[in-house]
C-alpha cells in the first residue's frame, strides 16, 4: 500500500492447504519498492511467503512484535521443508534456506512505544487478540489514514487479552479480515466447559483423548482450559501429553508474561509455566510416544491441528481404529479437503472411512468438535466497524461466503468493498 507517497509491504503469507499457495506477488511490478514490510503476527498465511518478498526487496526492513519475531523463527524453520517442497512440486519460484535466513536476519523489533516512523508515515501498533504477538496497525501520513486489521479476536481467550479497539480513529481506509464474517460464535465458556467434561469422560472410561491443534494459539488456549478446569476441582487430574510444535512455541508464550492476561503472566511468574507444568502436562518426544500409549489413559495435545502431517497424525493413526473408548475432539477451522474436515463429516454421519498417511482407516473412535475460535464473528466485525467509522471498508482474509455476507451486514455509510485477488489497484 501507499500512505502520504510512502510504500509499505504489509504480511505476505502461504496457504497451508491446497494448491493456491502464494498471493499475487506479480502485482508488486505495479509499485515501487516497499520502504518497510510490516507483519502483523506469525500465523503461516500472513508469513509463509515473507523469504521470497524479502529477497525480491532485500533492503526493506522487516518490523515485527518481540514475540512475533520469535514465533516467526520457529514456525519458519518448522515448515521450511514442507514449504519447498510444495513450491517445487507446483513449479514457483525457489523457496530456499538462504531466503529463509535472510528474512529472519532482516526482522527488526517495533519500539516497546508501539510507534515507527517509516518515510513520510507513523505507524502505530494496537494489540489485535487472536494469538501472542498479534497487532493491527495506523498508518497516517500525508493527510491520509489507514486502519489494518490482520487477524483479530475481540474476546479475551485463557491467555491473551482480547484487541485494543481505537475510538474516533476515523481512518479514510479500513482493512479488515472477515474469516467469520457469515457467523456469530457459539458461546466460549459453553463450548470450554463441553470439551473439559468430554476429555474427562473418555479419561474416566479408560480412553485417550486426542486434541488435534494449530501449534501457536489454539494449543496454548486447549492447555489452559484444560487445567484450569482440574485447579477448580471441576474436573478430576488426569495427564496431558503434549507433542510436536506445540512444545517449542507453549515456552515462547511462557517467555512473553507481559503479553499474556495478568493471571496467567501472574502463574507464569510464581510458578515458572502455565503450560507444561509439572506432574501434570508434559511434552513428548518421538520415542516416547509408545509409551504414552502404552501408560495410563490420558489427553494428548499434538499439532498438526487439520491431521495433515506431524505428531497428531502419528496419535489418530492409532487412536482412531481402536475401540470406541478413544476419542479426537477438533477445536479449529478445518479446511475444506483437510483430514480433519473429512473426520467431521464423516462423525455426521457421512461414511466411516478415512485415510492418513495414505492408509485408510475404518473410523471406531468417538469424534466431536469444539468452538474455540480466535477471530472475531460476524457481530463483533461489524461493531468493530461503527466504532473505527472508516470511509470505506476493505473485507479480506475470508472465503468468499463469509466476505460476501460481511459486505451485506455492514451499514453502507462504511462503504464496504470486496477486494478481488488478482491485480487490481485501488485508490482513495
Ligand atoms: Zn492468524
Ligand atoms: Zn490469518
Amino acid at each position: 500500500m501507499q500512505v502520504g507517497g510512502t510504500h509499505l509491504l504489509i504480511d505476505a503469507g502461504m496457504r497451508v492447504h491446497g494448491d493456491d499457495l502464494l498471493p499475487a506477488i506479480g502485482m508488486l511490478d505495479d509499485f515501487d519498492p516497499p520502504e518497510a514490510i510490516l507483519v502483523t503476527h506469525a500465523h503461516a498465511d500472513h508469513i509463509g511467503a515473507l523469504p521470497m518478498i524479502h529477497s525480491l526487496y532485500p533492503d526493506a526492513p522487516v518490523y515485527a512484535t518481540p514475540p512475533t519475531a520469535d514465533l516467526m523463527n520457529i514456525m519458519m524453520r518448522d515448515s521450511f521443508k514442507i514449504m519447498e517442497q510444495r513450491c517445487r512440486t507446483a513449479g514457483l519460484p525457489s523457496y530456499n534456506k538462504e531466503q529463509m535466513q535472510a528474512l529472519l536476519e532482516a526482522v527488526r523489533l517495533f519500539p516497546a512505544s508501539g510507534i515507527l516512523k517509516i518515510g513520510n508515515v507513523k505507524v502505530t501498533c494496537y494489540r489485535a487478540g487472536h494469538i501472542l504477538g498479534a497487532v493491527m496497525f495506523a498508518i497516517e501520513g500525508g493527510g491520509e489514514e489507514l486502519f489494518v486489521t490482520g487477524d483479530l479476536s475481540f474476546k479475551a481467550g485463557r491467555t491473551i487479552p482480547g484487541a485494543e479497539v481505537p475510538h474516533g480513529l476515523r481512518p479514510d481506509v479500513l482493512i479488515m479480515e472477515s474469516t467469520y464474517g457469515n457467523r456469530v460464535h457459539a458461546d466460549r465458556h459453553t463450548e470450554e466447559k463441553r470439551l473439559a467434561d468430554n476429555v474427562a469422560e473418555v479419561i474416566a472410561g479408560g480412553g485417550f483423548a486426542l486434541i488435534p491443534a494449530f501449534a501457536l494459539g489454539r494449543a496454548q488456549e486447549v492447555l489452559l482450559v484444560l487445567q484450569d478446569y482440574m485447579d477448580r476441582g471441576l474436573i478430576p487430574e488426569f495427564p496431558i501429553y503434549v507433542d510436536g510444535l506445540v512444545t517449542p512455541i507453549s515456552e515462547i508464550y511462557r517467555r512473553y508474561p507481559q503479553y499474556l492476561k495478568g493471571p496467567v503472566a501472574h502463574r507464569i511468574r510464581k510458578n515458572g509455566d502455565v503450560f507444561l507444568t509439572e506432574g501434570r502436562c508434559k511434552a513428548v518426544k518421538p520415542k516416547e510416544r509408545e509409551g504414552v500409549l502404552k501408560g495410563k489413559p490420558a489427553c494428548i495435545v499434538a499439532s498438526s491441528g487439520m491431521l495433515i502431517g506431524g505428531a497428531s497424525v502419528w496419535y489418530a493413526e492409532r487412536l482412531i481404529k481402536d475401540e470406541k473408548k478413544n476419542a479426537i475432539f477438533i477445536t479449529g477451522y478445518q479446511d475444506e479437503e483437510s483430514p480433519g474436515r473429512k473426520l467431521l463429516n464423516l462423525a455426521e454421519g457421512a461414511d466411516h472411512l478415512l485415510e492418513l498417511n495414505g492408509v485408510v482407516y475404518d473410523v471406531k473412535c468417538r469424534v466431536d468438535k469444539y468452538g474455540l475460535s480466535a477471530h472475531g464473528d460476524a457481530g463483533e466485525l461489524t461493531r468493530f466497524t461503527e466504532t473505527l467509522d472508516p470511509t470505506y471498508t476493505l473485507l479480506v482474509h475470508g472465503d468468499d461466503e463469509a466476505r460476501f455476507q460481511l459486505n451485506e451486514t455492514i451499514d453502507p455509510r462504511f462503504h464496504p468493498l470486496l477486494v478481488e485477488k488478482r491485480r487490481r489497484i485501488l485508490s482513495f
